[in-house]
């Protein structure tokens, strides 16, 4: 039978955070003592950071790739807790990681994507977990599925865990996306209606995959009232031994943290405000939709044209066009768009379309220049 889990605040400072959204940084790995340190001391000097995070243990999708530095990594994170006075956080995904994480005294621990996807693992931590209160954060599993990301933290509840929050970091897609993880905010909002207690923090660093997007879905997270963020930062992320792209310096985690705009929560708002500010949350979402099918459509555009193009067959093919305007136009009359309205539209996506085959067909072309 499923019992109600019971949450207690992660810090007693999590919900008195205020004007910023509780911040948890540091480098994806720790790699050496002095980059630990130093990029535990800059984070610190940035007065925006709550949590240190490094991880000790690195899942690896690949062999052959830098796979943690281990328990000698787990000294210097220790060291960094006591020079910087941060709470340190890293990821464990065995019994034996959880061990040495309790014994060194690691004040938060979380459990990584690739860990959450499996009941036994998730199982073994909970269970080596028990009888301690040391607070968790559950990453969604690698595929979109809420039970498993659920079933997780109720793993780690029942084991006596109830200093629980969920780490929202995307979810991986066979076709790829602009993100390294689709963020399908879709299934972080369901979590967030299914168990409005749990703090719900969001990483946009393994969301995005490359730093630049960072602020992009940092500030959609806030605005979907998330709890807090989760940000890989490097003293040098170009020459990070692991997720080098998506990892910012601790002086740009300052700039970004202080660009982004904490609303306040819906309740203290007049009704009225709230309404708008709800229904304007479903348009950006719906743009933000539109703006990636648009995206996936070209990209077939260009497939297309790439065929064509092998094939020796003219872009242009009236009859085809007249089909998807006359088909398109009916939709969207049903559906209660404006003709006039539906007609620009479709002409406009279609002369793109025509434009990125003629990309394809001819790349030193206009097209190919003016692209
Ligand atoms: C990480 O935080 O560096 C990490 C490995 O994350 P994830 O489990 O989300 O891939
Ligand atoms: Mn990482």
């Amino acid at each position: 039978m499923k019992q109600e889990m019971i949450f207690q605040p992660i810090f007693p400072s999590w919900v008195a955070s205020g004007t910023r959204p509780f911040i948890i940084s540091g480098p994806c790995s720790a790699e050496t003592r002095d980059q630990v340190l130093a990029t535990a001391r800059q984070l610190a000097g940035t007065g925006v950071v709550d949590v240190l995070r490094a991880g000790i243990w690195k899942p690896r999708t690949r062999p052959g790739h830098f796979e943690g530095a281990g328990e000698e990594g787990l000294a210097w994170l220790m060291e960094a807790k006591t020079e910087t006075g941060l709470p340190v956080a890293t990821e464990v995904a065995t019994s034996r990681h959880v061990e040495l994480c309790l014994k060194a005294g690691v004040d938060v621990l979380w459990v990584g994507a690739r860990t959450t996807v499996n009941p036994f693992s998730v199982q073994e931590i909970a269970d080596a977990l028990r009888g301690t209160d040391v607070p968790v954060l559950v990453k969604n599993p690698v595929n979109p599925d809420l039970e498993l990301w659920i079933g997780a933290l109720e793993r780690l509840n029942k084991a006596g865990i109830t200093r629980l929050a969920a780490i929202h970091r995307g979810f991986s897609a066979f076709e790829k996306g602009p993100f390294r993880n689709a963020p399908l905010w879709d299934l972080a909002i369901d979590l967030k209606t299914r168990l409005p207690e749990l703090p719900l923090i969001c990483d946009p660093s393994h969301i995005c995959g490359a730093r630049d997007l960072i602020p992009f879905i940092a500030q959609k997270a806030l605005d979907l009232d998330m709890a807090g963020l989760m940000i890989e930062s490097h003293i040098h992320p170009e020459a990070a031994w692991s997720d080098a792209k998506q990892q910012v310096t601790p002086l740009a985690l300052r700039t970004l943290v202080n660009g982004l705009v904490k609303r306040q929560p819906e309740i203290k708002r007049a009704e009225g405000e709230n309404i708008l500010n709800q229904l304007r949350e479903q348009i950006d979402r719906l743009d933000d939709e539109i703006m990636q099918r648009l995206a996936d459509r070209m990209k077939i555009s260009r497939r297309i044209g790439t065929f064509k193009k092998e094939n020796n067959i003219t872009i242009l093919q009236v009859s085809r066009w007249e089909e998807i305007l006359h088909t398109r136009l009916a939709v969207g009359l049903a559906m209660g768009l404006a003709e006039g309205f539906s007609r620009d539209l479709l002409k406009l996506i279609h002369q793109e379309s025509i434009r990125v085959q003629e990309e394809v067909m001819n790349p030193a072309g206009p097209a190919g220049k003016t692209g």
